[in-house]
């Protein structure tokens, strides 16, 4: 017996939680086992022994250990849990070079089910998902509840990523048939899953990372039930290139190095100016000036779009407000929101700060989110525009047309402006189909009493087009490109001098108070 001799070598006593005892029925128990040396002359001759049943203590403590590495609704692991199998799963394949993957579930929408039909619907439907990502998994495979409605998978030991895209099939297919809820109703969901797998040199946050960037992209397919797998090429940050773009992008932010241009925002029927479009630019260091699309994407997955974000809106309320104090009219500033600025739950604060810090009245400002945002999740967009409206701010739906939803959903949001995708003004002259579309956004626009802005203007005969059908506002580059705050002055002081002209000229008439 270790603890006794233990215990009567060292003097000391001696605890062992560990034991077990047998009953003669051969069914086991766990003992406390303490054993307490009995001294004379400063030797053991002996010692007491106490043992105490604690199989409730044991059972209570695997219970913890249960709940600190499950989850109690779905029973599954945990995302601590999956950290450990993933680190293990790294860990090996570092010697066996096997290959892995890592999955990325997000149920599609889950909000809006839970919104409408309440939180036991909705644990009821994550329960159900669980059970059946279960089922069409390997036994080997870890399926994890990582928060919310996120799910993470581990598949080990794959031979290819086609591997993992039948997994993904097949788990997307189980996921699509109908649900029954307890209480009756019936749910078809879906789920967005992105697929990364291990390669040399990826930690386990790559991976994670990779996932979710991938998970991202199938939502932004905007269907729901979509997979993508990471491709490093299109969206990784890992290559070289992209590590020191990054890198560049980040330094250009933290030294307030980016360009804000602004395209102004035309009037159709008199062509006066009622404001501008913020567009950021880079100009970077070797490759000369850029344009967003070849760096917003790799700000969004590096996270970075958070700061660029904040700057661009900082400069354009600052040149608001300069615009006013110079000529004292309210003109607009439209800044683009990303779909991860969109997403922060801080974006009304941080909005509210930046206007209080640049000064500039709240409804010279016109945020603009892109459809396929507002439309990822209906119930969250409404109640985010409420909160910015309530700010004073103007707010925009951007390249309306292009997503998938139907005309009528504008009605749903809270908005000012819909700015109608460029596809739909190219060849408007000579497709009917697309004018009768410019033609009955503009229409439902005016009867919810919101402006239509038709972007991408670049010939004269569009813009004619455009005014025939009572378009009420047109950016273009035919009207005016893109272009820095100093030029946009210039021309707004043109467009507008006359405007004051006129109007000193009627107060002096005495026909305008
Ligand atoms: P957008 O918000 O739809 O901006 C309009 C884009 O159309 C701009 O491209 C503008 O230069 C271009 N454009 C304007 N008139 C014409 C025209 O007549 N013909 C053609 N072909 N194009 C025209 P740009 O500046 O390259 O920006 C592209 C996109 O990048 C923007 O699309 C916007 O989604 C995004 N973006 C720009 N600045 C920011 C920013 O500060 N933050 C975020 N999150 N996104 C931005
Ligand atoms: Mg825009
Ligand atoms: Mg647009």
């Amino acid at each position: 017996l270790g603890p006794i001799q233990r215990a009567m070598t060292t003097g000391t006593t001696v605890t062992s939680y560990d034991t077990r005892f047998e009953r003669t029925d051969g069914s086991q128990f766990f003992v406390a086992f303490t054993a307490s040396p009995m001294m004379s002359d400063g030797q053991a001759n002996g010692a007491v022994l106490v043992f105490r049943d604690i199989t409730e203590r044991k059972a209570f403590e695997e219970q913890l250990t249960r709940h600190a590495f499950h989850d109690s609704l779905t029973g599954l692991p945990n995302r601590r849990l999956f950290l450990d199998h993933l680190d293990h799963a790294l860990r090996r394949s570092s010697r066996s070079h096997e290959m892995h993957a890592v999955l990325f579930a997000d149920v599609d929408r889950f909000k809006v089910i839970n919104d409408s039909l309440g939180h036991h619907a909705g644990d009821r439907l994550l329960v159900a998902i669980a059970e059946r990502m279960r089922a069409s998994l390997r036994p080997g495979d870890v399926l994890a509840r990582f928060g919310g409605d996120e799910f993470t998978i581990l598949l080990e030991g794959l031979c290819s990523t086609e591997d993992a895209v039948a997994v993904v099939t097949r788990l997307l297919a189980e996921i699509s048939r109908p649900v029954t809820l307890p209480d009756g109703h019936e749910v078809v969901a879906s789920m967005s899953v992105g697929i990364a797998v291990t390669g040399p040199g990826k930690s386990r946050d790559d991976l994670l990372h990779d996932a979710d960037v991938a998970m991202y992209r199938a939502k932004g397919k905007g269907r729901g039930g979509q997979y993508e797998v990471f491709d490093a090429l299109a969206m990784g940050n890992r290559s070289a290139e992209r590590i020191e773009l990054e890198a560049a992008l980040r330094k250009a932010i933290e030294d307030d190095a980016l360009d804000v241009h602004y395209q102004p925002v035309f009037r159709v029927d008199d062509g006066t100016i009622v404001g501008a479009e913020a567009l950021v630019r880079w100009s970077h260091p070797e490759r000369g000036l850029l344009a967003p699309a070849s760096f917003i994407g790799l700000a969004e997955e590096s996270g970075l779009i958070i700061a660029l974000g904040n700057r661009v809106l900082e400069h354009a309320c600052r040149q608001a407000r300069a615009w006013f104090e110079e000529f004292g009219v309210p003109l607009s500033v439209a800044v683009n929101l990303s779909a991860r600025q969109f997403q922060q739950p801080a974006l009304a604060e941080q909005i509210e700060e930046v206007l209080q810090r640049t000064g500039v009245r709240p409804s010279q400002l016109c945020l603009e989110i892109t459809e396929s945002m507002a439309m990822d999740d209906i119930e969250r967009t409404r109640s985010v525009l409420v909160r910015l409206k309530s700010l004073g701010v103007r707010v925009a739906i951007d390249d309306f047309g292009t997503g998938h939803s139907a005309l009528g959903y504008l009605t749903q949001f809270p908005v000012d402006v819909v700015k109608v995708d460029r596809t739909f003004v190219d060849q408007v002259e000579t497709d009917p189909v697309k004018s009768a579309i410019i033609s009955a956004v503009i229409r439902l626009a005016e009867a919810i009493g919101t402006t239509a802005v038709v972007e991408g203007v670049e010939t004269e005969g569009q813009l004619e087009h455009l005014r025939a059908l009572g378009c009420p506002q047109a950016q273009g580059y035919f009207l005016a490109r893109p272009q820095s705050a100093e030029r946009v002055r210039g021309l707004m002081a043109d467009a507008l001098t006359p405007d004051i002209a006129s109007l000193a000229q009627q107060v002096a008439a005495g026909r305008r108070r």
